[in-house]
């Protein structure tokens, strides 16, 4: 099995290209064709099997087809300069350390090259404020909200800078630690809360290396009827 048959977008064929990444590994093999189809995805993987990109190829792909037009708007593409907006993003990733969700910017930042789709990075104990803080990163446009629970909390009781309106899809990565710890109210609250589109048919993608039985309990009421389970 190749990329190029997966049915991706060429941007996405290309980036991958330039990522080195020549063929896809085991994980991702599974995942990619599933999340196409429109499947929401329970996958145990363990780091270093390409979990990330598993999520992250055929996302990114279905937006650059779907949303070329329309991405966030931001300074200079439309905006005059200095004009503030929310962040509507069409995928948040939550993940539970500050370090992995800087891997996973990178990820994205690789992935969305030479796209219209715009990352950004909150996490605890980063600035927030200033010309090069979080606050600003937002006002710029966010197409891809990459998250630590706690401070993606922080900009939601916030709600001049993020808004979940247009959200299609969520992903939580290392969900048995964001399941099974402290985090289950703040988690249900991104997901089902007021702003959330319920009307769009929002997805969700979760990856982990172990399902314990109360994450997997909890995984379960969070998931639509028909998920793909990937081990
Ligand atoms: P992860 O499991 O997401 O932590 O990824 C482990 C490492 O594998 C990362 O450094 C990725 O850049 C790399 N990687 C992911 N997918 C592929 C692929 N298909 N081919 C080669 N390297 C990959």
């Amino acid at each position: 099995k190749s990329f190029e048959d997966a049915g991706l977008h060429p941007v996405m064929l290309e980036n991958l290209y330039l990522c080195g990444y020549k063929r896809p590994s085991p994980i991702q093999q599974a995942v990619i064709p599933a999340i196409l189809n429109d499947n929401e995805v329970l996958a145990c993987a363990q780091t270093g099997t390409g979990k990330t990109a598993a999520f992250l190829i055929p996302i990114l792909s279905k937006l650059m087809g779907k949303f070329k037009e329309v991405a966030a708007p931001r300074p200079g593409l439309g905006l005059p300069t200095g004009v503030i907006c929310r962040a509507e993003p069409l995928i948040v990733i939550i993940t539970p350390t500050r370090e992995l969700a800087l891997q996973i910017f990178d990820h994205a930042r690789r992935l969305c090259y030479r796209t219209m789709l715009r990352p950004v990075c909150i996490f605890g104990g980063g600035y927030k404020d200033g010309e090069y803080g979080q606050d600003a990163q937002l006002n710029k446009g966010c197409d891809i909200l990459i998250a630590t629970p706690g401070r993606l909390i922080d900009y939601l009781n916030r709600p001049q800078f993020i808004s979940m309106r247009r959200l299609k899809y969520a992903v939580l990565d290392e969900a048995d630690e964001l399941l099974s710890g402290d985090w289950e109210d703040p988690i249900t609250r991104i997901l089902f809360g007021g702003d959330a589109n319920l009307d769009c048919d929002r997805k969700l993608f979760l990856c982990s290396a172990t399902f314990p039985e109360d994450a997997l309990i909890t995984a379960e009421e969070y998931l639509g009827r028909d998920f793909n389970m990937i081990t």
